[in-house]
Formats: structure tokens, sequence, C-alpha cells
């Protein structure tokens, strides 16, 4: 029977039998990854918990990923509005757009947010940061050797692992082979000591941390920065957090560090600053400054992977951009990150006041929670507070094995969930004795 759209097309399962696996050999590096990626595993064991127990469904509150919550300001959204009804007339219209990004916004960003201290054309704006550490992994190449934090956000190790840097993980360490784990303690302040542990090609680190919520100092900054030019390391700073920084005297951007163009890359993006987690919008600094081993520019490099594997952010949402760094823009995404920094401190109280040791959560949207010991591993820990309180955390060991004994709590969620969610745990989870 005729389809009443031109669309139509028939199921090719009701009209032939075919073989049942492909002759592909499966890429052996996946093979290797370790069950799923971590934030759809918390959403797994949420619903199954909910499948189990359906009467509890709307008393479930995520803390857990780190997913903004608040409606993008009003300034910013008419950016995106105008950005979408500018498409709609023919002087506005614009079709395909330079893979860098438009030049009025590099430009605004290198103004507004480096002070000029880089240039418009060292920023590549993109669809996000977790992409472009993607993009960056397919600049570097399989041979390179990554140095991380442990714990840490997941993607740098994943990524490293798909592109084949990786040997097998280790299931009792749960480290994989030829990626360096720098430790990150309460005693070292949450701040990897790279001179203690072998040379990497590249060391990835994230200030404001996520999952630790510990955000770096100038001296320790200044510290890594002169050791990864020592060791000829390329340093990978993950920025996505800094617009939480509001202790004085903290770096925002690596770029505040004296030589950190000729050593480092930063990543960053507008998902935490303006709420733009689904909107898309993120971007990544490369020095002129910055050489590989054979003095090509990797500036150069990474604008062959965006020229050929991408084809420019969405224009609306580059206008939604704009709009975040004009006067208005930048004072509403302050009053956002008020609010989820006020979040973070409601969430630090109450730790404190059920008596367990909290780090974060000042310069950062993250709360880390050390556990005690008699609450098991953090995975228990995640699954005893889910039932008794129905409030969904990460435990630490999602992290990397440095987060074992820990739990990371999310600041982003509404006001309301952040208060009710506090009174449950301070109900349920006895108080340790000191
Ligand atoms: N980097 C870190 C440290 C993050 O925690 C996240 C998201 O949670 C990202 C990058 C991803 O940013 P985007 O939404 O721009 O892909």
């Amino acid at each position: 029977f005729a389809s009443s759209t031109a669309f139509h097309l028939q199921n090719p399962s009701t009209t032939s039998s075919s073989a049942l696996y492909a002759g592909v050999e499966r890429n052996a590096n996946f093979a290797k990854l370790a069950g799923g990626y971590l934030f759809p595993e918390i959403a797994r064991r949420r619903t199954s918990y909910l499948e189990e127990n359906p009467a509890m469904k709307d008393r479930v509150i995520s803390l857990g990923i780190g997913d903004t919550t608040q409606p993008i300001p009003p300034h910013i959204l008419n950016g995106l509005v105008e950005g979408a009804k500018q498409l709609g007339t023919k002087e506005g219209y614009s079709g395909y757009g330079a893979e860098q990004g438009m030049q009025k916004l590099r430009a605004k960003i290198a103004e507004k947010l480096y002070n000029g201290i880089i240039a418009a054309d060292e920023v590549f704006v993109s669809d996000g940061a977790k992409p472009d550490i993607m993009r960056l992994q397919q600049m570097f190449g399989p041979k390179v050797v990554s140095a991380v934090q442990d714990p840490s956000y997941p993607v740098y190790v994943d990524t490293s692992v798909i592109m084949g840097q990786t040997g097998e993980q280790d299931t009792n360490l749960k480290q994989y082979e030829n990626v360096i784990y720098m430790p990150c303690t309460p005693e070292n302040g949450f701040f990897p000591d790279y001179s203690s542990v072998p040379r990497a090609d590249i060391v990835y680190l994230c200030s404001p941390n996520n999952p630790t919520g510990a955000a770096a100092t100038k001296e320790q900054l200044e510290g890594l920065v002169k050791l990864c030019k020592e060791r000829g390391s390329i340093l990978v700073f993950d920025a996505a957090y800094a617009p939480f920084i509001r202790s004085e005297g903290v770096p925002k951007s690596i770029f505040e560090i004296e030589g950190a163009r000729e050593v480092a890359i930063e990543v960053n993006s507008f998902s935490k600053y303006a709420g733009f987690t689904g909107v898309r919008l993120g971007w990544t600094v490369i020095p002129g400054d910055l050489k590989f081993k054979d003095g090509s520019l990797v500036r150069n490099d990474f604008n062959r992977i965006m020229t050929t594997t991408f084809n420019g952010a969405s224009n609306i949402v580059q206008a939604g951009g704009l709009a975040c760094l004009d006067d208005e823009g930048l004072a509403e995404i302050d009053a956002l990150i008020d609010y989820y920094l006020k979040n973070a401190n409601i969430l630090r109280e109450t730790f404190e006041k059920i008596g367990y040791d909290v780090y974060g959560g000042v310069d950062a949207p993250y709360v880390f929670v050390k556990l005690p010991a008699s609450m098991g591993g953090s995975w228990d820990a995640f699954q005893t507070i889910l039932e008794k309180t129905q409030v969904v955390t990460i435990p630490g060991a999602g992290f990397g094995p440095g987060g074992e004994g820990f739990l990371r709590l999310s600041a982003f969620a509404p006001r309301e969930a952040v208060v009710e969610a506090c009174k449950r745990l301070e109900e349920a989870l006895a108080p340790v004795s000191a």
C-alpha cells in the first residue's frame, strides 16, 4: 500500500534474511574499556532501583551527574532567539560557518575571558569540552603516554583507551597499563605531584576539579608548568568550572601562569557558565607558541582536525555565546554561579554537621565527601544512600581508583531539591563519633 509520505521506507528485516554478524573485527580498544561510561551507569542503577521500587519515583533527587538545572537567563536567551530568527531572513541567513568558529566570537572570548593574553586565532570554538578532549586525542594519536589525576573526570582515560594509547586494565589496581596515575588526596590538597611519577607526553589537569572540587593555587600551577616545560610535556588544562572561582588569587586560566603559552592547551565550555549543557558550545585555546618535538605548530594540526572532522558550532548557539560575553550576559552568569555555589555551601554544611570530612564546594560546584569505613566501598555507599534517602550521588571510585572511599555530590540541583536532600541525608546518616 502506498505510503502518504515520499519518505516511507520498508523494514528490511521483513524482506530479507542476512548474516548475523558482519565480517569486521571489533576495534580491540573497546574490549579494554571497563564497563560503561560512568554517568550512564549511574542512570542504569537509578532506573533499576525504581523498577524495583516504583513508589519511590517522585522522591528521587539527583545530586549525581553535574548537569545544570536553572533556566537560561533572559539576555543570553535573547541572543539564542535572535540567532535563530536571523536564519529566517534573507540578509541574516548563514549556512556553513568557519570550522574554527565565528571570528567575532573567537575575538570576544580572547578579549573578555583572556584579557588579551590569548589572540582570537588561538581560540577554536566547538560544540563542547568533551568532544574537544577527543579531538585533542585524535591529534595526539595512539603513541602518546598520558598522565591523569587520580581521581579524575573519566573522559581523559577513556578516550586514551579508545585511541589505543593504553594496555589492558589491571583488574585489581583498576588502572590501565601505560597511563600514569597521579594520586590526588586530602594530604596533597588534591593536587598531583608530577615530579614523583614518570614523564608523560600529555598531562591532564582539571581546575576547579571534577570530582574533588579543589581549585589549584597559582604556586601549584607555576610548579606544574615549569615541570612540564623541563620534561617536554604538553599540559591539557580543563577549565570547564573556571567561573566558580571566587577566592582571591586563584587562577581561572592556565594562561595566567608565566610560560604556559609554550606548554599548555586549555579546554573550556559554556556548559556550566550559562546552562549550555544541552545547547552545546565550548572552546579550546592552542597558543601559537606551542610546538611539537619537530618544531611544527600544535595549533596547525588542531586546525586540521577541526577543518576535517568538524563543520563549526551551530550559528544559533554562537549567537548565544556572543550574548554570554556581553556585560549583561556576564552578570547573568555570575548570578547563576552564585546560586549553585550557595547550594554547594548547603551541601558542605550538611556533611560537616553529620561529622564527615568534606572537601571542595568553595570554588567549585562539587562537594567531595570522605566516607567513614562503616559505609563500605563507595559503590556500596551510593546504593545505601539511594535506598535510604532516594538521593542519587556519584561514587568516588567511578572517577578512578583514587576516588574510592569518597562520594561526589553535585550542587547543580534546584535549591529546594538540595535542601530536601540534605534533610534526608542528615536524618539517614548516623553521626560519626569523633
Ligand atoms: N570537563 C569537565 C571536567 C567536565 O566535568 C565536563 C562535564 O561535566 C566537561 C568537560 C564537558 O563539558 P561539555 O559539556 O562542554 O562537553
